[in-house]
């Protein structure tokens, strides 16, 4: 039998990956090792009463009473706190969906490649701020990673196993977000419900800002550079305001091949559940000649200034992604706290990377994960100074 661990587990990709799981035998087919949450404990525990877990984890330490009086009389173990959850990844599982949000996502999918697992990588922070370090903690341990963004799950199955040698391009389509028809001087007044609306996915509300500003298809860029090591000019970036066509794979010898779904993320994480084989799944299928037409377009660089940045983060290299990265996340907090408009965010990002490269330190490849939770830390500090508000660095 299977053992799978789920991180974000409450999440948007979570409650995807718990609602596949329970479509394909739930506990009768898989041993659950670890079910992890931030603070939703009633949700963490349905669902743990649900598949019997080893261990349910709440990431928010004060809500652990509370967690272990719900799985009170259940038998399974209960723990609380980011230590909590980093240590339930130590646990060996065959296969690990690492979901959680934002870089607080990245010492867990980290610690779970030490047991050689299969990861299933929805976190693509984990990618920004350390692919390096991942890619190569995989290659040590011998853990394979499969992304389960949409688009790197397309990329992954277009190219089919070939050579990266013959692959050209790397064409990651993006729907343009709430605001792609928006006269531009109206951006500066977006609200947060507003761009908390996205046209064609369902997803939480932190990666559908993220959609909204593009810094979404920025980290994305950046987390196919990191996980095809593909160069970053051969990155290319198209608004596909369908969500039809996931990404495009180009060769060399002038063949394209692309990758088509309904916009369900159940798709990418059911292949990633599967893999290498494929199992039926319960998303929609395309009936192409009722679509009609696919359009495409070039990105607006004005619109979505975010995609800039992230080519400059790439030149940079080095820990130039952690910064990126905790910037944007201060940036969309205080944008989700109404302290600065939605067009401040990419401002504030390129404020900090000019900053910390006035400081030489940004160029230095990370040695460690210590490197980058520094940078993480350093970067969310100097972003809440150019904000003027109050340092959360303890994020992570
Ligand atoms: P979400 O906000 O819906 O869920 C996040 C999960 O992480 C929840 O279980 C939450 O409780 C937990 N969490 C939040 N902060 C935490 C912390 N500090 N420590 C531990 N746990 C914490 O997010 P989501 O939309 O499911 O996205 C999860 C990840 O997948 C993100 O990296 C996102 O970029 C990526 N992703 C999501 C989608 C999507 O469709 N939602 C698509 C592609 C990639
Ligand atoms: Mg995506």
């Amino acid at each position: 039998m299977r053992s799978l661990s789920i991180f974000g587990a409450t999440g948007s990709i979570g409650e995807s990956t718990f609602d596949l799981i329970q479509r394909q035998g739930g506990r009768a087919s898989y041993r659950i090792v670890a079910l992890t949450a931030g603070g939703n404990v009633r949700r963490l525990a349905e669902q743990a009463r649900s598949l019997r877990p080893e261990i349910a984890v709440i990431a928010d330490a004060a809500k652990l009473p509370a967690l272990r009086e719900a799985l009170a009389g259940s038998g399974i173990e209960t723990a609380g706190g980011a230590g909590a959850v980093a240590e339930a990844a130590l646990r060996p599982a065959d296969w690990v969906m690492s979901a959680i949000v934002g870089a607080a996502g990245l010492v867990p999918g980290f610690r779970a490649l030490s047991h050689g697992t299969t990861l299933a990588l929805a976190n693509k922070e984990s990618l920004v701020t350390a692919g390096p370090l991942l890619m190569a903690e995989a290659r040590r341990r011998g853990a394979t990673i499969l992304p389960v963004d949409s688009e790197h799950s397309a990329a992954f199955q277009a190219l089919g196993g070939e050579d990266m040698a013959a692959v050209e391009t790397v064409t990651l389509t993006a729907s343009g977000g709430a605001f792609r028809d928006w006269p531009l001087d109206r951006l500066a007044q977006a609200t947060v419900a507003e761009a908390s609306t996205h046209p064609n996915w369902a997803m939480g509300q932190r990666i559908t800002i993220d959609s909204a500003s593009m810094f979404n298809k920025a980290l994305e860029v950046i987390e196919a550079h990191e996980y095809f090591g593909i160069a970053p000019e051969r990155i290319e970036v198209l608004v596909h305001p369908e969500s039809l066509v996931h990404a495009i794979v180009g060769f060399r010898d002038g063949g394209m091949i692309g990758h088509l779904g309904a916009p369900d993320m159940r798709h990418a994480i059911g292949y990633a559940l599967n893999w290498p084989e494929r199992a039926a799944l319960p998303v929609a299928r395309l009936k192409l000649a009722e679509v009609g037409r696919l359009t495409f377009a070039a990105p607006d660089p004005a619109r979505y200034p975010a995609l800039g940045l992230a080519r400059a983060v790439m030149a940079t290299g080095g820990l130039a992604g952690a910064a990126f990265n905790a910037a944007k996340e201060s940036a969309l907090d205080a944008f989700i706290a109404g302290r600065i408009r939605f067009t401040d965010m990419a401002g504030v990002v390129e404020r900090v990377l000019d900053r910390l490269t006035g400081q030489g330190g940004l160029e230095k490849r990370p040695a460690s994960l210590d490197m980058v939770l520094d940078m993480d830390r350093s970067a969310r500090r100097l972003a809440a100074e150019a904000m003027g508000v109050p340092a959360d660095a303890e994020r992570i």
